[in-house]
């Protein structure tokens, strides 16, 4: 990672190195914190922020329910993340921000600690390689389950919630595969490690219903957008194993992951095993739309 100058904590723009937190800052010790990511890419209008508000209410719905009143507005942290993408200098970046619990009382209780709030930009190039982009990656259905809504709420981007996804990004990893692909409890499809799924079988494609426990993805909706627009049928429904080793194409979103190719699962070739045309025609469409080259996808830019 290349670090930018600055980082905004909590109202000030400190340097990059001097962004640090104390040792017992309670959601290091418990998991308490959530957090958000958008991309910025390169428009001919300049750099421009995608969905940026709507990743900004994410994180304050995110922390509602985790029980965190968030000490800023959106309308805060969307001026104080153009402010930091403004002056970072890239004309595109990632940008991570952060609400947790600080350092107040130990215990589990978090009521004393106060809320902070960083947000830092760097640059960040394709999630999982620049080859997955057009050769797709190799998953592994996991062993471990997606948490569920009867011990979280995985609608939350939450710190402590992705411990799940580290079990299984490190047990696909260790076996050999790029990614993890996670069941609910019921043994339905839910999403990647950090990333929506998407089947396409027989022309229309199929995604998950939050009910799975996925993560209510931006990505996951601009793809629907972008659906409706090239006039390709879809469906939100519950999925199961054999309908994902059935597919014809399957493919992952997220802010990092952008769209990227699945071409094979557990050792079976999905559909040719090759990128398929849905999948690079949703591709194509989506990089069109976030480097401002379709005007029907404008309102998801902020431009700086
Ligand atoms: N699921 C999980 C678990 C994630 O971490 C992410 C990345 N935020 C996604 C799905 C995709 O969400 P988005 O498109 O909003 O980045």
């Amino acid at each position: 990672m290349q670090p930018t100058e600055q980082i905004w904590m909590s109202g000030r723009f400190v340097p990059w190195a001097e962004a640090n937190v104390h040792v017992l800052t309670h959601g290091l010790h418990y998991g308490t914190g959530v957090f958000d990511s958008l991309r910025v890419y390169a428009t001919p209008s300049g750099p421009a922020l995608v969905h940026h508000r709507s990743h900004h209410e994410r994180l304050r719905d995110s922390a509602k329910l985790y029980g965190m009143e968030l000490p800023f507005s959106v309308d805060e942290l969307v001026d104080a993340t153009r402010t930091l993408v403004r002056t970072c200098g890239l004309s595109e970046s990632y940008v991570r921000t952060i609400a947790f619990r600080g350092s107040g009382a130990m215990g589990v209780s978090p009521r004393s600690s106060p809320v902070e709030v960083a947000i830092a930009t760097w640059g960040w190039g394709a999630y999982l390689g620049e080859d997955a982009m057009t050769r797709g990656i190799r998953a592994k259905v996991s062993s471990w389950r997606r948490i569920g809504h009867g011990t979280h709420l995985p609608g939350a981007k939450a710190t402590a919630h992705y411990l799940n996804s580290v079990l299984a990004r490190v047990e696909a990893e260790e076996l050999g595969f790029d990614e993890a692909i996670l069941l609910d409890d019921d043994g339905l499809l839910a999403e990647g490690s950090g990333e929506n799924l998407f089947l396409v079988r027989d022309g229309t494609l199929l995604t998950p219903s939050l009910a799975s426990g996925a993560l209510g993805g931006i990505t996951r909706l601009a793809v629907l957008e972008l659906a409706a627009a090239l006039s390709i049928p879809v469906a939100e429904r519950p999925l199961t194993r054999g309908e994902l080793y059935l597919a014809d194409e399957l493919f992952m979103t997220g802010t990092a992951a952008e769209i990227t190719p699945v071409r094979e699962v557990d050792g079976r070739p999905i559909g040719s095993g090759a990128r398929g045309p849905v999948t690079q025609a949703v591709q194509q469409a989506y990089d069109d739309a976030v480097h401002g080259r379709d005007s029907r996808f404008a309102h998801w830019l902020d431009v700086l």
